[in-house]
């Protein structure tokens, strides 16, 4: 018989080759999906970039933030000696085939939109954005003499060669940019052999192929007024997600929000109706541009437009007397979370 001693002694032996084992295994299995799936975040263009690939690739990721960087690097119309910067402060510039590709992309688009979505908003912007700083609506003699800058139609494009029709126009490409980013990282990613991976750009974003344990990505969409709020969710495969908003980014006159985003053809911020637009489309730029002009178009000339083009669907809410009002696009149903 075991003496109690050799009892205690022999269940001592049996914890310790116990702890041998299986902690090293348990830290493992923990480190592995944890490796399989880590969320890499810089901050780039004012935005927090998110960037998670199936498994973690560290040099993929390296290389997806690069693009972005660079992307920023050329078109920020902040950014000083950026290609855009030049171009706005010369009226003329020789480009990059990205930034090239940009303006032409956003050209196609404002055609889409109607002029709805117009990159020539620059000096609206500009006016709209000092009102905000100075606590004043801009008068509309200002308004005017921005108005008279903007169009799209006023952009020249000789080979590489950007050139403006009229002396103190600007293009601000904040309104497509970011998906145009993505959807570079994303093609960096697919060439480094990833096939799974989410590279979101401040809501701006694409899902690549699967995610987590091998579903669908699902993606969360905020309610515009209750922060941190989810609406809905949606469930994506290879496909692009942006939403414009006037919760993000907003500025108030007169305890009046005025949003971010300006009307081309009035002159004024676009105010509380709709309150957000989700696009979902097939690639990043297209979503971030069409989310832009369907937030100037408003839910119902919006909508149809959505409705009108085959492979894009869209969500907007907007705020009527009696709340929030939420409308789909027809083929908004199949994306959605049943569970939610
Ligand atoms: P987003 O957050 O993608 O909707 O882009 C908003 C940004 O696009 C603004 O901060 C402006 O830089 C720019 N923008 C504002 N109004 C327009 C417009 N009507 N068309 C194109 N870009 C715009
Ligand atoms: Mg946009």
């Amino acid at each position: 018989m075991f003496s109690r001693k050799k009892f205690i002694l022999l269940v001592l032996l049996i914890l310790v080759i116990f702890l041998i084992i299986f902690v090293p295994l348990i830290l493992k299995v923990n480190e592995g999906q944890r490796a399989n799936l880590s969320k890499h975040t810089e901050i780039i263009m004012d935005t927090t970039v998110e960037i998670t690939t199936i498994p973690f690739d560290e040099k993929a990721v390296r290389e997806a933030f690069n693009v972005i960087k660079e992307t920023n690097n050329l078109m920020d119309d902040y950014k000083r000696d950026s290609e855009v910067y030049i171009l706005n402060r010369q009226g003329e510039n020789r480009v990059s085939p990205f930034t090239l590709e940009v303006v032409k992309k956003a050209i196609n688009f404002s055609k889409l939109t109607g002029g709805a979505f117009d990159i020539t908003c620059k000096p609206l912007v500009d006016l709209w954005r000092r009102a905000g700083k100075e606590k004043r609506l801009p008068s509309p003699q200002e308004i005017k003499e921005a108005l008279f800058l903007v169009n799209y139609k006023n952009i020249i494009l000789e080979d590489n060669l950007i050139k403006f029709k009229k002396k103190g126009m600007g293009i601000d490409l904040g309104g497509i940019a970011k998906g145009y980013a993505v959807d570079k990282a994303i093609e960096i990613l697919r060439k480094e052999g990833i096939n799974k991976a989410l590279v979101n750009a401040g809501g701006d974003l694409y899902a690549l192929g699967r995610g987590p344990q091998d579903k669908k990505w699902r993606i969360g969409i905020q309610d515009p007024r209750h922060k941190g709020k989810i609406v809905r969710i949606i469930k994506v495969e290879d496909k692009a997600v942006a939403t414009s908003g006037d919760y993000e980014r907003y500025f108030l006159i007169n305890g009046q929000r005025h949003s971010h985003i300006v009307n081309p053809h009035t002159g004024m911020t676009v105010e509380n109706i709709p309150m957000s637009v989700t696009i979902i489309a097939s690639d990043t730029t297209t979503a971030d541009a069409l989310a832009t002009g369907v937030f100037v178009l408003g839910p119902y000339k919006g909508m149809d437009l959505i409705n009108s083009l085959s492979n894009i669907e869209g969500m907007i809410i907007s705020e009527t007397s009696e709340g929030m009002e939420i409308v789909t696009s027809r083929g908004w149903m199949q994306f959605q979370a049943s569970d939610f």
